[in-house]
């Protein structure tokens, strides 16, 4: 992606803006939101989220700026911690805004083996961010572990950060494969960040559930 491209799509569509809106809301509470939109300087959407449609929303500045004001109201690790709340909460507006492309996952996945359905459930959310926003996801695998790597990433943008700051994509995996694998608990961390000075956001998942019964 050329630099023009880049900064074209440099943001989410009004429709994930409002399902990361809606579901930090959830997390914080009614004030507590207000006071991180105003913080963030975006105090026109306090109870005024974008339409679900696809037209352009939140840019990853703004975004950013949003985790920033969440850590600047409730500290380094209180903040991530909400933030990862956030993105499990998200899963549901996830699901409602893209369900389509979920269910048909649903049906084929009732058939195969868990640790296939694993592999697919972050095959479709990596689609879901690559092609719905301006974020590069792109897979790997090690021995035990598989790694969902942003290259261009829509929650650190132009934020500056001793500790990885990418929680809310953590959360939203952790919930994914909860879903995907009928209830099972996966590990999912942020080993690298953008924020930090890494040249990517690389989401570490453990293969191996952490109830798995040997
Ligand atoms: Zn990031």
């Amino acid at each position: 992606m050329n630099e023009d491209r880049a900064h074209l799509y440099a943001c989410f569509p009004n429709r994930i803006s409002r399902i990361l809106l809606l579901a930090s809301a959830d997390v914080l509470g009614a004030n507590g939101h207000s006071a991180v939109l105003t913080t963030a300087r975006l105090p026109h959407l306090i109870g005024n989220y974008p339409p679900p449609d696809f037209e352009k929303g939140l840019t990853f500045a703004e975004v950013g700026r949003l985790s920033q004001a969440i850590e600047d109201i409730y500290g380094v690790s209180g903040g991530q911690r909400l933030l990862r709340q956030a993105g499990r909460e998200s899963f549901k507006y996830w699901m409602e805004g893209f369900g389509g492309a979920i269910s048909v996952a649903d049906v084929a996945l009732r058939l195969l083996p868990p640790v296939l359905r694993v592999r697919i459930g972050i095959e479709v959310l990596a689609e879901i961010f690559n092609r719905y926003s301006g974020q590069q996801v792109t897979l790997g695998e090690g021995r035990d572990s598989f790694f969902f790597t942003l290259e261009a990433c829509g929650f650190c943008s132009e934020r500056h950060s001793d500790e990885p700051s990418c929680s809310f994509p953590v959360g939203i995996l952790e919930e994914s494969l909860f879903w995907v694998s009928r209830g099972r608990h996966f590990v999912v961390e942020e080993t690298t960040c953008i924020a930090c000075g890494d040249p990517v956001c690389t989401l570490c998942i453990d293969r191996i559930p952490l109830d798995h019964a040997s």
